[in-house]
This record gives C-alpha cells, sequence and structure tokens, in this order.
C-alpha cells in the first residue's frame, strides 16, 4: 500500500489526539511513524476497533488511541483484510483468571483487550 503522508506531516488521527489531551501535548512526524505505519487498512482497522469498543460514531482522537493496537494487529492476518469487522463477544468464566477485560472478534480471530489494556489474540493470553 502507498504511504499517503508526506515526510514532516502527522496523521489526523495522531493530530487529533494529542489535541484531546493536554494543550502542551504535541506530536511529531516521527513519533506518528512509530505509533503505527501509514497503511489505509491500519487507519480502517482503528476506525472498527473504535466502533466496537469505543463509540458507535469515534472521533478521529478515539481512533487515533486505537492506531498502535491496528497496527500490531494487522500482522497477525498474513494477507490485510480489505475489509474489517469487529465484534465484541460473550464473557467466560475464566477471563478473571485469563487478565481479559474484552472479548472480541477480528474478521473471525479472537482477541482479547487485557487488564494492562493491551489488545492481543486471545490464543496468547493463555
Ligand atoms: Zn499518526
Amino acid at each position: 500500500m502507498p504511504a499517503t503522508l508526506a515526510p514532516d506531516q502527522v496523521c489526523r488521527y495522531c493530530t487529533a489526539l494529542a489535541d484531546s489531551r493536554d494543550p502542551r501535548h504535541t506530536t511529531t512526524p516521527e513519533l506518528c511513524r512509530l505509533m503505527h505505519r501509514d497503511e489505509p487498512h491500519i487507519y480502517a482497522l482503528a476506525a472498527a476497533l473504535a466502533r466496537a469498543l469505543t463509540d458507535p460514531h469515534p472521533t478521529d482522537a478515539q481512533i487515533g488511541d486505537l492506531l498502535t493496537d491496528a497496527d500490531q494487529i494487522v500482522y497477525g492476518f498474513p494477507v490485510p483484510p480489505t475489509e474489517w469487522h469487529v465484534e465484541l463477544l460473550p464473557e467466560h468464566e475464566d477471563d478473571w483468571d485469563l487478565d481479559v477485560v474484552t472479548r472480541l472478534s477480528i474478521n473471525g480471530v479472537p482477541h482479547a483487550v487485557d487488564t494492562d489494556n493491551n489488545l492481543v489474540p486471545l490464543a496468547l493470553t493463555a
């Protein structure tokens, strides 16, 4: 996928995320690149995650907050899907023991938000 940002540009999501926090908090093109790759399917997954986890109509800042997770999750898919389907899954009785806060399905692959607020494939939390 071609990059969409110029080298000196910060993506709109990192910009919104920085603006939503401490007003003195700024972001830079370097931090934006460290947070996530500049690829359309990563932005699309972050938006799908935000719709499921945060708000049906997420703001750019809410999407920005999930870009690092989206970047990691994309690695779990050998071929990045062109469309993302994210659904919350029912709780399990052993979630407490597994440090699982929320279960969700990402294109059919079970994932979990753990107690450290990491979003990981569910098999790795066991
Ligand atoms: Zn960014």
